[in-house]
């Protein structure tokens, strides 16, 4: 038995990210955020498709936070990444959605507000439940209370998942083109892996057919 004091330490780092899953269980999609589901411009570029105000920028630190709110609110110009409505009406019912963002709930939470029309995204992870590890936002997916073999995770950055490389797919990094298939392309990853028991295992197959193309 650990002793009382000990208890919120170790609440705060062996509990689980997200509540238990809604029954019956469905396969974990974790989908990052900037650069998979849409780019975000600090300064107005010539097309975008909305903005938002944010007191705190999508990287800043907690300690600089408190330091720097005086600088006020930011403008960020959003572009969606062309297949996202089309990815996120696929998912709805066959798989659990959850953001898990490195940037922080301040700057994502009106994106994804924007983002999520039809109010589909279970949960939302941000920096905060990331592990720093050499500077670099790591997201752990052991901790996220989900069955290892049930998840994946689409990220632009492969050092995200790189403690569980095999649950993930990297996409394309999204920089604003309006021609980008990156989320088209991945639906044909969804149709398929929604039979797999083991979604590591479905990554690799679809993985290994992208390179017999
Ligand atoms: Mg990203």
């Amino acid at each position: 038995m650990s002793p009382n004091y000990l208890a919120p330490l170790l609440s705060k780092y062996l509990a689980p990210l997200l509540p238990l899953q809604d029954l019956p269980p469905k396969p974990t999609v974790f989908l990052d955020l900037d650069k998979t589901l849409i780019k975000s411009f600090n300064t107005q570029p010539p097309t975008f498709d909305f903005k938002v105000q944010v007191l705190r920028p999508p990287r800043m630190p907690e300690k600089i936070y408190k330091f720097q709110s005086f600088l006020g609110r930011m403008t960020y110009y959003i572009s969606r990444r062309p297949g996202i409505d089309e990815l996120l009406s696929f998912l709805h019912g066959k798989y659990e959605i959850v953001i898990f963002t490195a940037s922080t709930k301040e700057y994502a939470d009106p994106i994804i507000d924007k983002i999520d029309k039809y109010r589909v995204i279970s949960y939302r992870l941000y920096r905060n439940s990331c592990k720093i590890v050499d500077g670099k936002c790591i997201k752990d997916l052991s901790r996220t209370g989900r069955n290892i073999k049930r998840l994946i995770i689409i990220d632009d950055k492969l050092s995200s998942f790189s403690l569980q490389k095999n649950n993930g797919i990297q996409v394309s990094a999204f920089v604003g083109d309006p021609g980008d298939k990156g989320l088209l392309q991945l639906l044909k990853f969804f149709e398929i892996a929604v039979d797999f028991e083991d979604m590591r295992e479905a990554a690799t197959c679809y993985l290994f057919s992208l390179l017999k193309i």
